[in-house]
């Protein structure tokens, strides 16, 4: 396999000519959010926000320090008293608005994120729209939560159970969607009654500015602040910080160690969104066409930079050669370029130079390991961190490609014999955020995925995900759940209040 940066017999980059989607004037403020109002912060360093596809500056965005941290806690502090005494009704209704407010300006966010980011259109579209719903959803969920009755447990005692907020909420948010994965923590931490300060990831920072600024006329002040800057400073800062109630990050395994670490100073809780290597189970019964379709979506949407994207195929040895045949023409139509290029586009770029390494790096190393590329498997043209969509089959059992999250359009193929078999290799895995199994047997529909030690399993189809079901996962990948009423129970807290009734 060649990962060199020769690209004559590689596939094509459409690009987009320099046509920029939004004006730079339609950037957010480069700063950070407190208590209603941008602000400078105490630094004097900045960020480089980069554009992958041009390897451009888009701006740079003030990298914040943990004064800055101390100041936004404050002013949560100040704004949790009036935001949790609001009715359920009257704060659905400020975070409805808050979703209207998103839909009038959606077309801003997706250009917005693409640019950033250059994750294609439909991705953008895609993450945009679920933000928005995710708002709407907790607005209404909130408000009809459900729980133990009251009633005498204990003779004349009557026990009345309370659902709390935990008070200040620190989020702490990665580069792959940072406007979706800033709102499944925004939208349910506010709506249970919480104030929050987030830090969204340093290399992208720009629509959670950008929400910060279109809401800043409905949310009160305080109630959601954003600090922007670097995660051992201001992440770091909000872990440790004593008057944080709760820390949710979603990233990386090393981070959320970090975090938890913090956190443990204050006893504070953790709510964690971790790394994934989600197994794709195809058995030999399955309709191989149907599954090769699933991986295409669900192997290299937002171009593999997806905590549960498919990466890891286990296929039954008897279907390998057809089923990877399939899978490789599915890989092979793929359209790479940036966003900008047409609605078409399937595959953008790596977010950044160090990231696009490192996925060379594990390319390199699969290549050692004996894999071998059936489709890509090398860098494409300059400028622009792209890597072409790639399939590697012949893996080693236990290779590094199989076992540790690459994080790019790089997914392996491995072969087994029994279901047994394939069940353990599924679990080999420390991480357990998701998977999927293809089958046309009900019996082991049913029972392979309750075998299966992942937070989300799907059957037939892969990453179909929707507001109402938790996201989360068991083992490496971290715990607490995000969407869904699950997440309005992580961010509040149960009180028993027991009353002596007797005379
Ligand atoms: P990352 O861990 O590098 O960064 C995530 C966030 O944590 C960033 O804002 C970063 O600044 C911050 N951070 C880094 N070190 C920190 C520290 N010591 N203390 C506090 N904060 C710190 O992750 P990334 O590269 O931005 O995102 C990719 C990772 O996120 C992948 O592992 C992916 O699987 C994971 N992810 C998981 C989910 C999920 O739902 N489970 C969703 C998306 C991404």
């Amino acid at each position: 396999m060649n990962t060199t940066t020769d690209t004559t017999q590689r596939p094509k980059i459409r690009r987009a000519h320099g046509a920029a989607a939004i004006d730079s004037s339609q950037l957010p403020p480069a700063r950070h959010f407190i208590d209603g109002r941008f602000t400078e912060g105490q630094g004097t360093t900045t960020e480089q926000i980069i554009d992958p596809c041009s390897e451009d500056v888009i701006c740079n965005v003030a990298r914040g320090t943990s004064a800055d941290v101390d100041a936004a806690v404050a002013a949560a502090h100040r704004a949790a008293p009036g935001w949790r005494k609001l009715t359920p009704k009257a704060r659905g209704e400020i975070i409805t608005a808050v979703a209207d407010r998103l839909q009038e300006n959606a077309e801003l966010l997706m250009d917005l994120e693409s640019w950033n980011t250059g994750k294609p259109r439909a991705v953008a579209e895609d993450d945009v729209h679920f933000a928005i719903d995710c708002f709407r959803f907790m607005a209404g969920a909130q408000r009809a939560g459900t729980a133990l009755a009251s009633g005498e447990y204990a003779e004349d005692h009557l026990s009345v159970i309370q659902r709390e907020p935990l008070g200040v909420i620190g989020a702490i948010t990665p580069w792959n969607y940072p406007l979706l994965m800033g709102v499944w923590k925004i939208a349910p931490i506010l709506a249970a009654g919480n104030t929050l300060v987030l830090k969204a990831s340093e290399q992208t920072p720009l629509t959670t500015l950008k929400l910060a600024e279109l809401t800043a006329d409905i949310l009160p002040a305080g109630v959601f602040n954003v600090v922007a800057g670097q995660g051992s400073v201001v992440g770091q800062r909000l872990a440790e910080h004593p008057d944080v109630a709760m820390i949710a990050l979603t990233g990386s395994v090393g981070s959320g160690q970090a975090v938890s670490r913090a956190a443990a100073e204050s006893v504070k809780r953790v709510h964690l969104e971790l790394g994934g290597k989600a197994p794709a189970v195809v058995f030999a019964d399955a309709d191989l066409p149907g599954a090769a379709t699933a991986l295409r979506n669900g192997g290299y949407w937002n171009s593999g930079q997806e905590c549960g994207a498919a990466c890891r195929v286990l296929v039954h040895e008897s279907v390998a050669e057809e089923f990877t045949s399939l899978l490789a023409a599915e890989v092979s139509s793929f359209v790479i370029g940036e966003p900008g290029a047409g609605p078409d586009v399937e595959i953008g770029p790596m977010i950044s130079r160090a990231h696009y390494e490192r996925v060379l790096q594990h390319l390199e190393q699969a290549a050692q390991d004996g894999a071998r590329a059936v489709v890509g498997g090398s860098a494409l043209e300059r400028p622009g961190f792209f890597i072409a969509p790639t399939i590697l089959a012949d893996v080693p059992v236990g290779a590094a490609c199989t076992q540790e999250e690459i994080f790019g359009p790089v997914v392996t193929i491995e072969t087994f014999s029994e279901e047994q078999e394939a069940i353990d290799r599924a679990n080999e895995v420390p991480f357990g955020l998701a998977a999927s199994i293809y089958t046309t047997d009900t019996r082991r529909s049913h029972d392979v995925a309750s075998r299966i030690d992942a937070g989300t399993v799907w059957v037939n189809d892969h990453l179909v995900i929707t507001g109402e079901m938790p996201w989360g996962g068991f083992k490496g990948s971290g715990y607490g759940r995000d969407l869904s009423v699950y997440a309005l129970d992580d961010y509040t807290r149960t009180k028993h209040v027991m009353h002596n009734n007797a005379r």
